[in-house]
């Protein structure tokens, strides 16, 4: 078993002031793989304290912005080069099947090298004209960086957040999620490697008591998180209290349309692994699909198909696709949820058990429900397991109507072999990001949601601004106001 007792502090480790630690349960075998420091309220106050003086007092936020830009793709060779040992970390403590965790690691070198690009081209210094008068707009750090991550990205969801704040002069403390604190500890290890100066990031890791702490630190300038809803709009009432800038990415109940031309040999392979991806447990995965009511039971038939055909069993094994659900807490939320859509009326048209055999790991079967309609709390609220709803409609304006009728607005996907009606139908979803025919997405392209899925976006120019104030220079003073 692993053991790591020391927490990253502003670039050194050492050990943390609190003695309590988290242990790291494997979701296949329930045994303990690791133990990691549970910092307490003194160790998230040394990391702000560190990065507000280095924010506050060092030249980090003076140097060229070039300098901060290599530093950053640096980063992004210094995480790829220590994939393969922590694909096997992620496997080993969430459960993600190993080849998914491998391909995780060109994505998350990409968040580094994307936001690199973007900002070698951005107008940190831009000159603008306004209504009388000319001014100078300087694009200014934002300050000292919170940042907080669920289990399910790991090092992707850091690096959304640690590659904006070090590239526009931020300093920043982050707090991973306790489920899956081992692939921190390596991107700790790329920055040390990619001469990230002292000071400037901190990793430490934690519960909740220290993302709350966090939170309501006065030291810190803005939240980025990253999360469910409900751990959102908690971080949102207590940054207000300090007028904290905030960046949520929340929750999703993406919808895939399938239109009545679509063709089921294009929509199949894509919605099968936008449902399924990373065992249901990704935020833009497509949990509901709309279906036209003339091809419900073909569509449900051969999506059931494509599921059944995803190899099951332990994440370890090369030709796994789904594992376990990362914890025992999970699997039985997710078996709530699919207790829950039989009692509401919906029928299992796949799966809805645990998989024959598997006594050792917290393994649910991936479940189809049909029958189901929009109202159903299995339609209406994120399960983040494979489940999957299917709802037919009518007409195409039934569906955008199903579609928006969401307290989420992520993602999602239109499926029709005429790509101009496509367009127009996924015009009308209120929807962060929306795909043609597919599923997926790219860490150059701002990624956020509307509604109830958050405020922000990350990735891009928008990604980058999220992490500068801006400053308005005027050269000329206003013509005074005549008193004569
Ligand atoms: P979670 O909200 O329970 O926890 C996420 C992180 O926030 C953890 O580090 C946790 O310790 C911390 N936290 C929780 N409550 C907090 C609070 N009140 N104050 C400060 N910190 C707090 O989420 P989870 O179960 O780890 O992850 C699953 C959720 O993340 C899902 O809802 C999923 O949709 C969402 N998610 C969203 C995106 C996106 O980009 N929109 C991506 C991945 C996951």
């Amino acid at each position: 078993m692993l053991t790591r007792d020391e927490i990253y502090i502003g670039g050194t480790w050492r050990p943390p002031r609190s003695t309590a630690t988290i242990t790291v349960i494997s979701p296949s075998t329930e045994a303990a793989v690791a133990t990691v420091p549970d910092a307490a309220d003194d160790d998230i106050d040394d990391a702000v304290a560190i990065a507000r003086r280095t924010f506050d007092e060092s030249d980090w936020r003076w140097r060229d912005p070039l300098e901060r830009i290599e530093i950053v793709e640096r980063i992004g060779d210094a995480i790829e080069a220590r994939w393969p040992a922590t694909a096997e970390a992620i496997t080993a403590s969430i459960g993600t099947p190993i080849m998914v965790a491998r391909a995780m690691g060109s994505g998350s070198a990409g968040v580094f090298r994307s936001m690199a690009a973007t900002a070698k081209t951005f107008p940190f210094i831009e000159e603008r004209h306004g209504f009388e008068r000319p001014a100078t707009l300087l694009h200014e750090p934002v300050g000292v960086v919170g940042a907080i991550t669920p289990w399910n990205g790991p090092v992707y969801l850091l690096a959304t957040k640690l590659a904006p704040a070090l590239v526009a002069g931020c300093t920043i403390v982050i707090k991973p999620a306790p489920e899956a604190p081992l692939d921190a500890f390596a991107l700790a290890d790329a920055c040390d490697e990619a001469g990230v100066p002292p000071g400037v990031v901190s990793i430490v890791t934690g519960g909740l008591p220290a993302g709350q702490r966090l939170v309501e630190h006065p030291g810190v300038d803005m939240i980025a998180f990253t999360g469910s809803d409900t751990a959102g709009r908690s971080i949102m009432a207590t940054a207000a209290a300090t007028l904290k800038r905030i960046e949520l990415e929340l929750g999703g109940k993406s919808a895939a349309i399938v239109l009545e031309d679509a063709d089921l040999a294009t929509v199949i392979p894509q919605l099968v692994p936008g449902t399924m991806l990373v065992t249901g447990q990704a935020c833009a995965l497509l949990s509901r699909v709309l279906v036209p009511r003339s091809r419900h039971d073909e569509i449900v038939g051969a999506l059931c198909a494509g599921i059944q055909m995803l190899p099951l069993g332990d994440p370890f094994d090369e030709g796994t696709v789904l594992g376990p659900l990362v914890s025992a807490r999970q699997r039985d939320r997710v078996e709530r949820y699919i207790a829950l859509g039989r009692e509401e009326g919906a029928t299992v048209a796949l799966g809805g058990g645990r998989p024959a055999g598997m006594t050792t790991g917290w393994y649910v079967e991936p479940t189809v429900f049909t029958g189901v309609s929009n109202d159903m709390r299995v339609a209406r609220e994120e399960i983040f397991g494979p489940v999957v709803s299917v709802i037919p409609y009518d007409d195409e304006d039934e569906a955008v109507a199903i579609a928006n009728d969401s307290p989420f607005g992520l993602a999602g996907a239109v499926f029709a072999e005429d790509r101009e009606r496509a367009f127009d139908v996924l015009r009308r979803i209120r929807t962060g990001v929306c795909t043609i025919n597919g599923f997926g997405l790219d860490p150059g392209i701002p990624f956020g949601g509307f509604k109830g899925s958050g405020i922000g976006r990350e990735g891009g120019v928008e990604g980058l601004r999220a992490y500068l104030e801006t400053k308005a220079v005027f050269d000329t003073p206003a013509a005074p106001i005549s008193t004569a």
